[in-house]
C-alpha cells in the first residue's frame, strides 16, 4: 500500500507547504486524505442549496449555510509507519441549518457512530432476538401535501405498533423523502425493527400480512407498498444502520428543483426525522435529538503533532490547504 492509500507522508506536507497558496497547484483536502474526499462533494453542494435560499423566505439560512466549514482545522495524527498520518478534524464552525448538505453529513455520521456503539449492547442484552427492516409506504403526494400526509403516516405507524399482531418489542424508525420525477413526493418510513425469536414461528408474519396491517393502520383504499427483510440470524441489526440512518432527504434531491426544495423546507419544518421505541429508547434514545457535536469524538489519542488548515473554494470546489 503506498503512502497516499494508507496516511500520508510528511515530506509530501512539507513540499506541498512551499508552494505558493493562491496557485491553482496548491493542494486540496482530498490530495492529501482519502477518507475526507466527501468534503468537497458537500461543500459544493451546500453552495447550491444556499443560493436557492437565497433571496427567499429563508435568507437567513442561505447566509448560514454560506458561511459553514469554510475553515476546517485538522490535526495531524501518527499512524503505525514512522512519518505517516492521519488527519482527524480538529475545528470547524457548522451552521446546523437542518438541509445543509455539509451538516446533514455529519450528522449522519454522528448519529451512525451512535448506533454502532449502542446495537451490540441490545444484542448482548437480547441475545435470541431477530431484527427485521421493514419499509413502509403511501402513494406519493404533492410537495405541497406532504406535511399532512407525514403526520397521518406517523399517526398510521402508532396505530400499527398498537395491533396485537404486532411483532416488535423495539424499533428505530426514520422518515425518508424522495423526489419523484414527476415532481411529487415520496415520504415512506424506514424501520429496524427488533422482534422475539417466536417470529420465526407461529408470530411469522408474511409479505401479504405485512401489507394487510400496514393498509388498516393508514386506513388505506388501496393496497401499499411494503418491504420487509429479515436480517439473517449471524448477523446483528448493524448491518442496516446506514439504511436506516441516512439521509432525510438525499443531496441531489435538495439541489434539483429550487422551488420544490424551498416548498419541502416549510412542510418539513420542525417535523422529526428518527423516532426510537419500545425496549431501544433506553439504549438509544439520543438519535431522537441533534448531536451536540458534529466535530467527531476523539478518542484516537492525545498526541498532537500539528495542524493542517484548508479553506473552501468556491470557484475550485475544493478545500484547499493554506499556510496559517
Ligand atoms: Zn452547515
Amino acid at each position: 500500500m503506498s503512502d497516499y492509500e494508507s496516511g500520508t507522508s510528511i515530506d509530501a506536507f512539507e513540499s506541498s507547504l512551499s508552494l505558493h497558496p493562491e496557485s491553482d497547484q496548491t493542494p486540496g483536502l482530498s490530495d492529501f486524505s482519502e477518507q475526507d474526499k466527501p468534503w468537497d462533494k458537500h461543500r459544493g453542494n451546500a453552495d447550491r442549496v444556499s443560493e436557492h435560499y437565497a433571496r427567499s423566505r429563508y435568507q437567513k439560512y442561505s447566509s448560514r449555510i454560506n458561511d459553514c466549514s469554510q475553515w476546517l482545522d485538522f490535526r495531524l495524527v501518527p499512524e503505525a509507519l514512522p512519518s505517516v498520518y492521519k488527519l482527524k478534524l480538529s475545528n470547524a464552525k457548522f451552521c446546523r441549518v437542518r438541509y445543509c448538505p455539509v451538516c446533514q453529513w455529519r450528522r449522519s455520521l454522528m448519529w451512525k457512530a451512535r448506533a454502532y456503539q449502542a446495537l451490540p449492547k441490545v444484542v448482548e442484552d437480547y441475545p435470541k432476538h431477530r431484527w427485521l427492516f421493514v419499509t413502509l409506504t403511501v402513494k406519493n403526494c404533492p410537495v405541497q401535501e406532504l406535511r399532512t400526509s407525514l403526520n397521518w403516516m406517523n399517526k398510521s405507524f402508532i396505530r400499527l405498533t398498537k395491533l396485537k399482531d404486532f411483532p416488535g418489542v423495539g424499533w428505530i424508525k426514520s422518515i425518508e423523502v424522495t423526489r419523484g420525477r414527476d415532481g411529487k413526493a415520496h415520504p415512506h418510513i424506514h424501520c429496524l425493527l427488533m422482534v422475539a425469536s417466536g417470529y420465526f414461528g407461529p408470530n411469522y408474519l408474511s409479505q401479504e400480512r405485512w401489507t394487510k396491517l400496514w393498509q388498516q393502520s393508514a386506513q388505506l383504499d388501496y393496497k401499499p407498498i411494503t418491504h420487509v427483510k429479515a436480517i439473517a440470524k449471524h448477523h446483528d441489526p448493524t448491518v442496516i444502520v446506514p439504511e436506516i440512518l441516512k439521509y432525510q432527504v438525499k443531496e441531489s434531491d435538495l439541489i434539483a428543483n429550487r422551488e420544490w426544495f424551498l416548498e419541502l423546507t416549510k412542510q418539513l419544518h420542525k417535523s422529526r426525522a428518527v423516532a426510537v421505541g419500545g425496549v431501544l429508547r433506553s439504549y438509544i434514545a439520543e438519535l431522537e435529538r441533534e448531536p451536540k457535536d458534529l466535530i467527531g469524538e476523539d478518542n484516537a489519542c492525545d498526541v498532537d503533532e500539528g495542524h493542517l488548515y484548508f479553506e473552501w473554494k468556491r470557484e475550485q470546489k475544493k478545500y484547499k490547504l493554506v499556510d496559517s
